[in-house]
């Protein structure tokens, strides 16, 4: 069984889903890996901390056509698949609500592949949850641009030429990253105040320092998996009337708000951004699936009425080291989860693992996950009606 990690399609991707910790840990059980040249050199892991751990290191083509399991951070490009040899399993985030063509690919392929967001968020399945490692990094990155970005100092001083208010940061969305961006926030001293639709995180809110502020904009609640349900355009409209004075009082606000393989909501509007104060910073955390934000451009930094929009979408790869050891943990814990002591193989069987039947995403030549099947069907409905 050899597992493989090569340097990642995205340009400017710093992390990597195989660190030398893990190398060492998957080389015990028997695994062998091989990393491509150049490997980790952008969250700064020399090539020997790898070979020293156990790995091979090769150039791409070499190790593509040698892997049996290929693990990746962000989704593989067209050649990175077509290089795989037959019965090979990819491993990552791949993002198959919005990476149409590689799903076919994979499927057209009849590969196996697991897609690491599909997996269900339960107690025993935390320690494999990619989702949760990288927005909690994601979510301390995101107040870190934010106070970098702010013309203002987040903590109250007292001075001698006078006092400094602290700064006044808003966080909208309050899943892992927000819980993460509200204590880190709090740690600079900046006064916090959040906000979701989930009424459950007001307690969780509060326990960290922040005043939870409450809107009523009718029915909202949680679906089972703990996401939040998708409020209709009304409701949309209502909360954004009420948070308007809370945005317009804020230096900093930070969004956060997602809905699993959907477009994110809009949740603060042009007419909001213009009621800022000149030099306060928005962070939307969203920008990669259509941003909370009107105004946001994914990958760039707006300025918009003198208001600063970050639409950052790099934030867990500025913290690489750990962005990637959290997520090689991930991984690891994956491979550890499905590995077959006596065959010394990954045992993938849908019928009989829970876990597998939720993440494996392509299988035989079909798209496993109903959700993903269905939104490429539309997508080919689309496009034929385009
Ligand atoms: P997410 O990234 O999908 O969304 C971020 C937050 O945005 C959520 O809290 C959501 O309620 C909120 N949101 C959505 N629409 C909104 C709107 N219109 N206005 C304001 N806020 C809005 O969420 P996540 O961080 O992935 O977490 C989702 C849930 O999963 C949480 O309940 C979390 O506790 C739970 N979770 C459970 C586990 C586990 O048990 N293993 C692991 C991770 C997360």
């Amino acid at each position: 069984m050899n597992i493989v990690g090569i340097v990642e399609a995205t340009e400017g991707e710093r992390r990597v889903a195989l660190t030398p910790t893990v190398v060492k840990r998957l080389a015990a059980k028997g695994v062998t890996v091989t990393v491509e040249t150049g490997y980790g050199a952008g969250a700064h892991y020399p090539r020997e901390a790898f070979e020293e751990a156990g790995a091979t290191v090769q150039d791409r083509a070499e190790a593509l056509a040698g892997a049996d399991l290929l693990v990746t951070v962000v989704p593989p490009d067209a050649a990175t698949v077509d290089a795989l040899k037959e019965g090979a399993v990819v491993v990552g985030s791949l993002d198959p609500f919005r990476e149409h063509d590689l799903v076919r690919r994979l499927r057209d392929r009849k590969l196996r592949s697991i897609s690491m967001e599909l997996i269900p968020r339960t107690s025993y399945a935390q320690k494999m949850d990619v989702l949760s490692s990288q927005a909690s990094l994601a979510g301390y990155a995101a107040v870190l641009t934010a106070a970098d970005r702010s013309p203002k100092a987040f903590p109250m001083m007292s001075t001698p030429a006078g006092t400094i208010a602290p700064a006044r940061v808003f966080v909208v969305g309050v899943g892992v990253a927000g819980l993460q961006a509200i204590a880190t926030a709090k740690r600079l001293g900046a006064r916090v105040e959040a906000y979701d639709t989930r009424p459950v995180v007001a307690e969780q809110v509060r326990s960290l320092g922040a005043k939870f502020v409450e809107l009523d904009v009718g029915e909202t609640g949680e679906t089972e998996q703990g996401y939040a349900k998708e409020l209709t355009q009304e409701q949309l409209a209502e909360q954004r009337r009420q948070m308007a004075k809370v945005v317009a009082n804020a230096d900093v606000v930070i969004t956060t708000a997602q809905l699993f393989g959907r477009p994110a909501p809009r949740i603060v509007d042009a007419e909001m951004v213009a009621g800022m104060r000149p030099g306060s910073v928005i962070v939307d955390m969203a920008a990669s699936t259509g941003g909370n934000v009107e105004g946001t451009v994914a990958g760039e930094e707006v300025e918009v009425h003198g208001v600063r929009i970050v639409g950052r979408v790099d934030l867990p790869s500025s913290v690489a080291r750990d962005a990637s050891e959290m997520l090689a943990a991930n991984v690891a814990n994956l491979v550890e989860h499905a590995w077959d002591e006596e065959a010394k193989t990954l045992v993938l069987d849908p019928e009989r693992d829970d876990l597998i039947a939720a993440c494996l995403l392509t299988a035989d030549g079909t798209v496993r996950d109903e959700r993903v099947a269905s939104a490429l069907e539309a997508a080919r409905d689309e496009e034929a009606t385009a």
